[in-house]
């Protein structure tokens, strides 16, 4: 598959030490030895030095190194030539405009990576790995990335679209052996097969969870009667000398949003504005708004006033609470203590036990890095999709369904696994997929 010229500059537009300018597809090597009046046919993997003429006056544009990477050893398996230049802004945009009058054409966000994947040098997986790369802020989420660059999320759908065939031979093996009988094989063999399957989906799903909150952080908010110290604890919080603090507007007091990032885990504080604003009154926890974002939460710090007993509404509202994802917290320890609760002080920035709990909570997500992480929603609602056949595949089985009814689900849930890697002609996805890359990526 021969595909037209595309540039792009690889480095940004701005006054710098050198800019490169990036050729890809049939003709690149053309363009630039037109541009450049060199032989470079038998340049592959080699830098050349020259200059850039304007074909029309002759006249020299700039000194340049250019870098010949012939198909298939480049990065989109074409052609792939590199003018690097001096950085400045006319200059670089003077040879772009040269280079798209020598017959090139300007490339669209993220095309450089598709004619990677559609050139099968890699697979959609790892194009999503790239755009995380380049998006990562961090160095876990980086990392994360990388893994899934190398290929890693093969390495994860591989196994188990292998297992999952092997399953469905069974059924196959039986349909093709009337004599035995299908229902009691069914039974017996698919059963504990699709169990343990579903194990494992459950698992990457967990898993693909801890990744979300390390890239995203763990959607938190901070709930309670006034006065029990939320403004306090959310200073305190701020004030943190591991913490990050982004995207805050204004005072404490007016607070929405921001990432607070500490040793193991990153905080996205949402907007709890609501809960303040509507009059200061803990009934209106029940408010619309606020139900949203305790539902949105994945953590809730419940702030109570621990000098004093929870009263009625207190213990009203943390009854309503997943208690698996709230952390009570009894401030103003410096008024009165219990050792066998979470205490802070946040008027005295003593939070050292909040902190501690909330690296604790979160330690796993450091074992993630080594195995392969599903990284965002499109993968992630692949498995969720998976895992809901496999859930109708042993609902059948123990509701005695015809086995090919079972067959289907199964079939079902292996096509959401190949779409992991393989989204098949499904250009809808892969547009939206390239459509958010940089340019010249
Ligand atoms: P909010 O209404 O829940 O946001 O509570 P604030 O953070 O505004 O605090 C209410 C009052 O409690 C203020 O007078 C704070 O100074 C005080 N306060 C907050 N945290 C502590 C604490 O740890 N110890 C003590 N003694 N007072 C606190």
């Amino acid at each position: 598959m021969k595909l037209d010229p595309i540039v792009a500059l690889a480095t940004s537009l701005q006054t710098q030490a050198i800019s490169i300018c990036r050729i890809s597809g049939d003709g690149a090597i053309d363009i630039a030895e037109t541009l450049t009046h060199l032989h470079l046919e038998n340049q592959d993997h080699r830098i050349s030095y020259g200059f850039i003429h304007d074909p029309l006056t002759d006249e020299e544009v700039d000194e340049v190194l250019v870098l010949v990477m012939k198909g298939p050893k480049s990065y989109t398996r074409e052609d792939v030539v590199e003018i690097h230049s001096h950085g400045g802004i006319y200059v670089t945009q003077r040879i772009l405009s040269l280079i798209l009058g020598a017959g090139a054409r300007l490339a669209r966000p993220g095309e450089f990576t598709q004619r990677a994947v559609l050139h099968g040098r890699i697979d959609l997986a790892q194009a999503e790995g790239v755009n995380a790369l380049i998006e990562a802020d961090s160095i876990q989420s980086a990392k994360l990335a990388l893994s899934q660059l190398k290929g890693s999320l093969s390495l994860l759908s591989e196994p188990l679209k292998e297992e999952l065939l092997t399953i469905i031979a069974h059924i196959e093996v039986n349909i093709d052996y009337p004599e035995y009988d299908i229902e009691q094989v069914t039974r017996t063999q698919l059963l504990p097969l699709c169990t343990e399957f579903r194990a494992k989906l459950v698992l990457i799903l967990k898993e693909a969870q801890s990744g979300q909150r390390m890239r995203e952080g763990v959607k938190t908010a901070i709930i309670g009667k006034p006065n029990v110290g939320k403004s306090s604890l959310l200073n305190a919080l701020l004030n943190e000398d591991k913490a990050i603090v982004t995207d805050i507007p204004g005072t404490t007091r007016d607070v929405v949003e921001g990432t607070i990032r500490l040793d193991k885990v990153t905080l996205h504080l949402m907007d709890t504005a609501g809960i303040r604003e509507s009059e200061d009154r803990i009934e209106k926890l029940g408010i619309e708004k606020t139900k949203q974002i305790i539902q949105d939460a994945a953590l809730i710090l419940f702030v109570v006033d621990g000098s004093q007993a929870l009263d009625k509404d207190e213990e009203a509202v943390l009854s309503t609470l997943d208690p698996e994802k709230t952390l009570v917290i009894h401030n103003k320890k410096d008024l009165a203590s219990l050792s066998d609760r979470l205490e802070v002080s946040a008027l005295n920035k003593d939070i050292s036990a909040l902190i501690e709990a909330l690296n604790k909570r979160y330690e796993v997500d450091q074992f993630v890095f080594t195995k392969p992480v599903l990284n965002n929603e499109r993968t992630i609602g692949l498995v969720r999709q998976a895992l809901s056949s496999i859930d109708s595949a042993i609902q059948a089985i123990q509701e005695d369904i015809a086995v090919d009814l079972i067959n289907l689900d199964l079939t079902a849930a292996y096509e959401a696994l190949v779409g992991l890697t393989d989204p098949e002609n499904n250009t809808s996805i892969a547009d939206e997929l390239f459509a958010r890359f940089c340019l010249g990526k």
